[in-house]
């Protein structure tokens, strides 16, 4: 299968491939959707019972100019919250140059790499990459997250990347927040309950000890509203 073999190249033998993307939508993109965007909602301020935090390394890559990495380091900020010291994003810019051997090492050590592709790039133009703003393509502990740049329009590029960073925990997609299968403004702009608990589930975390955003007007018992940094 062309894709298979194409994934093969791309991240080397040996992975076994889970390929998930979320998909344009027909909804027009605006710009003006991050106005009120995740200041609108509060998340919940739960105790954790966490000791180390289990890190997850993101590598991201420096095609990313400095808004597109603010709207990643905005999103991982989001997720860093709503795990609650259980699991931690730790980030850092990928070199100019990578080597395979710096390839193979970030493989090894269940490394994630975020990519800045176009829609010429294979990933684009195979299966559910096809129509996608974003594919994510892991062997469950390591893998790539492709942004396919040139679709993204004028939606804000974190909450684009904060559903697929709930791939790269394992959630699949359901519903219609953060982990719909096709990208809408009011479900991405934070980290909802049914988002958390995929990943609760999927990396065997309390629930109740992790947070998720609330919408206005809901007991939350929570923080002040997050602010971007942007
Ligand atoms: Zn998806």
């Amino acid at each position: 299968m062309r894709f298979a073999r194409l994934i093969a190249v791309l991240l080397g033998s040996g992975f076994t491939l889970l390929a998930v993307a979320i998909l344009l939508s027909c909804m027009p993109a605006s710009a003006s959707e991050r106005d009120d965007g995740p200041s609108a909602y509060g998340y919940t301020d739960h105790d954790s019972r966490a000791t180390t935090p289990r890190i997850l390394d993101l590598y991201v890559d420096r095609a990313f100019d400095d808004h597109e990495r603010q709207e990643i380091l905005f999103a991982i900020k989001q997720w860093n919250y709503a795990l609650n010291d259980f699991v931690r994003f730790r980030t850092s810019l990928l070199p100019d140059t990578v080597s395979p051997t710096m390839l193979a090492q970030i493989k090894r050590q269940g490394g994630w790499i975020v990519a800045r592709v176009d829609s010429r790039h294979p990933i684009a133009q195979e299966g559910e990459g096809l129509h996608a703003l974003a594919v994510t393509v892991s062997n469950s502990h390591s893998g790539y997250v492709y942004v396919i740049s040139d679709r993204i329009g004028g939606r804000p590029l974190s909450g684009v990347v904060m559903h697929e960073f709930g791939h790269v925990l394992g959630a699949g997609h359901d519903g219609s927040g953060l982990m719909a299968p096709v990208w809408n403004a009011a479900g991405s702009r934070c980290i909802d309950h049914d988002a958390m608990a995929m990943v609760a589930n999927a990396q065997h975390l309390p629930l109740s000890d992790l947070n998720w955003c609330v919408p206005p007007g809901q007991d939350r018992r929570s923080r002040p509203p997050m602010t971007s940094q942007r």
